[in-house]
C-alpha cells in the first residue's frame, strides 16, 4: 500500500486510540482534510511534513514523530504535528491523474507528461512554500501554474497555505520547523534582526550537529517559504530541514523512512534545548 492520504487517516486512527489529539484543521483545494496531531502540554512546536508533493516520506516521518513523541512521560512542550500539509499534491504524486481527482488539465502543467511522481506543488500548480507573503515573488522560477516553483497569483492564494498560517495565529508557536528532502541541509535565515538571527543560528546549529547536516544561508535564493514567513512576520525560530543524503534520487520512497526517523530521534531532546535558547536570548535582550 502506497502511504498516500488515505493510509495517513489510518494511522492518525491509531494515533488516536494511543491518547494523541487529532483535529482537521483545514482542506484542501480538493476538499480533502488537513489534520493536525498534538501531543503534550507546554509551550508551543508547531512541525509540518509534506508541503511538497513528492517529498512524500516525511508524511511517513511524521507518523514515526508522533508515536515516539506519545511515548515519552512528559515532554513539556505542546507538538502540533501537520503530518500532511499538501495531501492534494501528495496524491497526485503517488497515484497520478486518475485516483487523484484530477482533470486533463494538469497534465499541462506537467509538461504533458503521464508521469506525476516528481511533482512538488498542489493541484493548482502553484508551490505552496513560495506562496507565503515574505518577499513573495521576489525568486519565483516560474511565472504560471506549474508542477514546481509557481508562488501562486498573490500571497496566501491557496487553502493550503493559509491553513498554516492560521495555526500559526491560533496556536502562537515558539518555534516551527519544515521537514523537507533532500540535501542533509538546514536553513534558518530570512532577514531577521541581528539579535534574532543570533538566536536562531544557535538554535539551527544544535539540530545541525545532531543531524551531521550542513547550514545553508538562503535568504538572498528563495522566498515566499513557511520558514521565511515564521521569521519575518511572527519573529520566531523556524528552520526548514533538508532530509536525506544527495544520492537517493526524488521521489525518496516510503521504505526511507525509518532511516530518517533514526537521524531524527533526539527531535524531543533538540527542542527542550531550542526553546531554553529562544527564552534566554528573549530574556538577556529586555
Ligand atoms: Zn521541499
Amino acid at each position: 500500500m502506497k502511504h498516500g492520504y488515505q493510509w495517513l487517516k489510518k494511522q492518525l486512527k491509531k494515533l488516536k486510540k494511543k491518547g494523541a489529539n487529532i483535529k482537521t484543521v483545514g482542506k484542501s483545494v480538493l476538499g480533502r482534510n488537513i489534520y493536525a496531531i498534538e501531543i503534550g502540554e507546554g509551550p508551543v512546536i508547531l512541525i509540518q511534513y509534506g508541503i511538497h508533493a513528492r517529498e512524500y516520506v516525511t508524511c511517513d516521518l511524521a507518523i514515526l514523530h508522533a508515536k515516539m513523541l506519545l511515548q515519552l512521560n512528559s515532554c513539556n512542550i505542546k507538538y502540533v504535528l501537520v503530518p500532511m500539509a499538501n495531501p492534494d499534491g501528495t496524491e497526485l504524486a503517488l497515484f497520478g491523474i486518475k485516483r487523484s481527482g484530477c482533470w486533463r488539465k494538469w497534465l499541462k502543467l506537467n509538461f504533458k507528461n503521464f508521469d506525476f511522481s516528481l511533482w512538488k506543488a498542489n493541484v493548482k500548480g502553484v508551490d505552496l512554500n513560495n506562496n507565503f507573503d515574505a518577499e513573495f515573488r521576489k525568486h519565483s522560477s516560474s511565472s504560471v501554474p506549474s508542477c514546481q516553483g509557481y508562488c501562486g497569483p498573490y500571497p496566501l492564494s491557496e487553502p493550503e497555505t493559509r491553513c498554516l498560517v492560521r495555526l500559526c495565529y491560533l496556536y502562537k508557536p515558539c518555534l516551527t520547523l519544515s521537514f523537507h528532502t533532500k540535501g542533509e541541509e538546514i536553513y534558518f535565515d530570512f532577514f531577521q534582526s541581528h539579535r534574532n538571527r543570533i538566536r536562531d543560528n544557535k538554535i539551527a546549529n544544535l539540530f545541525a550537529q545532531d543531524f551531521g547536516y550542513k547550514i545553508k544561508f538562503t535568504q538572498d535564493i528563495s522566498s515566499g517559504g513557511f520558514k521565511d514567513w515564521c521569521v519575518s512576520t511572527l519573529g520566531i525560530p523556524s528552520l526548514t530541514i533538508e532530509l536525506a543524503n544527495d544520492s537517493l534520487s526524488h521521489p525518496i520512497k516510503s521504505k526511507y523512512a525509518k532511516e530518517l526517523y533514526l537521524k531524527t530521534k533526539n527531535l524531543n531532546l533538540l527542542c527542550k534545548k531550542a526553546l531554553i535558547i529562544a527564552k534566554t536570548d528573549n530574556k538577556s535582550s529586555t
